[in-house]
C-alpha cells in the first residue's frame, strides 16, 4: 500500500484545527446542548477534529432563521440577475480555494487528493456556475384557455420555500453543491445537513457563502446524524426535503414527511447498476470502463457499475483485464503521491463490505481477486471481483457500496432477454453498455430501466444532464433544467377580460 504521505498545506492544517461551528442565521454557533462529535480521517483511522453535534433544538433555530430570510424576502425578492451574481461569486471563491478544499475532502473522506480536486471540486464549481445562469430563465407560461370569452391566463413559478437538504459522506462537497445551487437559484432558503462523518467541506462552503455575501439566514448548516436528519424530515416548517443517501433512510424520510406536513420530497438513493458487455465490445474501452465504474471512490458511489453482464465470448478476457487493472491499482492514503483508490469511510463500512462479500462466498461466489481488508490502521479494502454467480445471490442483488464487482456470464443474443436480466433489480439509477454497434447500443438504452445510461463509458455526468433514479433509486431529478421542478411551485393565474 502507498504510504508516502505528503503533508497538507498550512491553510488546510489551520482550518482543521480551528473551533468549528454550525452556521445559523449568519453566525457560527455551538450546539444548543454543547455536545460535540469527533471527526475521523479514515485513511489513518484517527480523530482529526471535534465539531458541534446538533439536536432538534438546533434544527428549530436554523429553520426559524431560514423562514425569516424567506418570508422577509431579501433573497426571494432579489432580482434574478443579482442572485446569479452571488451564486457565481460562490463558485469563484470555491475555485480560488480549490487546493485547500480538495485536501480537506481527501483527509475527511479518504479519496485521493487529485480525485478530490479534478473529480469533486472542479465539477462542483462547474455545477454552481451552470446553475448561476438559471435565475433569469425560470419563467412561467401564457396559456391559451378554451373557456368562453377572452382571457389572460398565465403561470408563475415561485420558490417552494424553506428547504432541508440532507447529504451523504461519499461526495461531501459535490453533493452539497448539487443541493444548494439550484435551491438558491430558485429563491429558496436552506438548512443543509452534511453527513456526520464528513462535515468539513460543507462548513468551508458555508464560510465562502458568507464571504460571497448571501443575506443572513439564506444558507444555514446544522451538524449531526440521524437524529438531526429525522428532526428535519418531520419539521412542520420545512417545505421540502432533498435527500441523497441510502434507500432505507430515504424511505423513512418520505414517511416522516408524509406524516407531518406533506412537505415535498426528492430522493437520490441506492443502486446496483448493471454494465452490459456485448461480444463486439472494444475491450480497450470496456476493461478500464468496468474497472473505473466499480473502483472509483472505492465503490462508494451510488451509480457504481457493480453488476457486469458479459457475453460468454468475451467473459474471460474481460474478467482477466479487469482483474489485472484491480491488482495494479495504487491503493493508498489520499495525500500519498499517486494514490488511485482510498479507504472506505469508516470501520462500520469496512465491516459491512467484508461481511457482504463473505456472505457472497458462503452462497457460492468465487473470488477472482481481492476479497479482504488490507493490513492498515485505515479502512482499506482490496479491489475485489466475484464470479461463479447466479442472479439470486445477495452480492448480485444488494448494494455493497464498496470496491466489489459481481461478474455474470450471459449466452443470450436476444436484447430483450439481456435487458430482463439487467433490469432484474429493485433499483434503477444507472447502467452502461459496451458495444461497437450503434443499433445495439441505442436499442439496449431504450430497454434499460435506469435514469442515466452510458454507451462505451460507465460514468456519464455533466452539470446540464438530469440525474436521478427509476424505481427504488429515488424520486425526482437533480442537475440540468429538471432540478427546478422540485424547488418551484407553479401558480396558475387567469382573468376573464
Ligand atoms: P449511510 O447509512 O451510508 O450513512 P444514510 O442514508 O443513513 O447512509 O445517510 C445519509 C444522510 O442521511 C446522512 O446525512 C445521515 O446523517 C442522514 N440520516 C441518517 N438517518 C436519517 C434519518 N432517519 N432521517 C433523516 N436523515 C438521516
Amino acid at each position: 500500500m502507498n504510504v508516502h504521505i505528503k503533508s497538507p498545506g498550512a491553510a488546510t492544517t489551520r482550518y482543521i484545527a480551528r473551533r468549528h461551528g454550525m452556521l445559523i442565521d449568519g453566525k457560527w454557533r455551538q450546539a444548543a446542548n454543547g455536545a460535540v462529535s469527533q471527526i475521523m480521517d479514515p485513511g489513518l483511522g484517527k480523530v482529526i477534529a471535534d465539531v458541534p453535534c446538533g439536536t432538534g433544538a438546533d434544527v428549530d433555530l436554523a429553520v426559524a432563521a431560514a423562514r425569516r430570510a424567506f418570508e422577509d424576502g431579501p433573497w426571494r425578492m432579489m432580482k434574478p440577475n443579482e442572485r446569479s451574481k452571488l451564486i457565481w461569486r460562490l463558485a469563484d471563491l470555491i475555485e480560488h480555494h480549490a487546493d485547500t478544499i480538495a485536501e480537506l475532502e481527501s483527509i475527511n473522506n479518504g479519496m485521493p487528493v487529485a480525485v478530490a480536486k479534478a473529480g469533486h471540486v472542479g465539477p462542483s464549481v462547474d455545477l454552481i456556475r451552470y446553475t448561476a445562469g438559471w435565475p433569469t430563465k425560470l419563467t412561467g407560461e401564457t396559456i391559451p384557455v378554451s373557456s368562453p370569452g377572452e382571457w389572460h391566463a398565465y403561470t408563475l413559478r415561485e420558490p417552494v420555500g424553506v428547504v432541508g437538504q440532507i447529504v451523504p459522506w461519499n461526495g461531501p462537497l459535490m453533493m452539497a453543491a448539487w443541493k444548494i445551487a439550484p435551491a438558491l437559484a430558485a429563491g429558496c432558503t436552506i438548512v443543509l445537513k452534511p453527513a456526520e462523518q464528513t462535515p468539513l467541506t460543507a462548513l468551508y462552503l458555508a464560510e465562502l457563502a458568507l464571504e460571497a455575501g448571501f443575506p443572513k439566514g439564506v444558507f444555514n448548516v446544522v451538524l449531526g446524524g440521524a437524529e438531526v436528519g429525522a428532526a428535519m424530515a418531520s419539521h412542520p416548517d420545512i417545505d421540502k426535503i432533498a435527500f441523497t443517501g441510502s434507500t432505507r433512510t430515504g424511505r423513512s424520510i418520505a414517511t416522516a414527511a408524509a406524516a407531518t406536513n406533506l412537505k415535498r420530497v426528492s430522493l437520490e438513493l441506492g443502486g446496483k447498476s448493471p454494465v452490459i458487455v456485448f461480444p463486439d465490445a472494444d475491450l480497450s474501452l470496456a476493461i478500464p470502463g468496468v474497472a473505473s465504474g466499480i473502483f472509483s471512490n472505492a465503490g462508494q458511489i451510488c451509480t457504481a457499475g457493480s453488476r457486469v453482464y458479459a457475453h460468454e465470448s468475451v467473459f474471460d478476457r474481460l474478467v482477466d483485464g479487469v482483474a489485472s487493472a484491480a491488482q495494479s491499482l495504487k491503493v493508498g492514503y489520499g495525500l500519498a503521491e499517486g494514490s488511485q483508490m482510498g479507504p472506505l469511510i469508516s470501520s462500520t463500512q469496512l465491516e459491512r463490505v467484508s461481511s457482504m462479500t463473505a456472505q457472497g462466498v458462503r452462497e457460492g461466489a468465487s473470488v477472482v481477486t481481492g476479497g479482504e481488508a488490507m493490513e492498515s490502521d485505515g479502512y482499506f479494502y482490496k479491489p475485489t471481483i466475484l464470479a461463479g454467480l447466479n442472479p439470486q445471490m445477495s452480492v448480485v442483488r444488494e448494494e455493497i457500496f464498496g470496491p466489489v464487482l459481481s461478474v455474470l456470464r450471459y449466452t443470450d443474443d436476444d436484447l430483450d432477454g439481456i435487458a430482463r436480466q439487467a433490469n432484474d433489480s429493485p433499483y434503477g439509477l444507472a447502467a452502461s453498455i459496451f458495444t461497437q454497434n450503434l443499433q445495439v447500443a441505442h436499442k439496449m438504452a431504450a430497454r434499460l430501466r435506469a435514469g442515466t445510461i452510458g454507451i462505451n463509458r460507465h460514468f456519464v455526468g455533466d452539470s446540464a444532464m438530469p440525474f436521478g433514479g427509476f424505481r427504488q433509486s429515488g424520486w425526482g431529478r437533480e442537475r440540468g433544467r429538471e432540478v427546478f421542478d422540485s424547488y418551484l411551485e407553479t401558480k396558475a393565474i387567469a382573468s376573464p377580460l
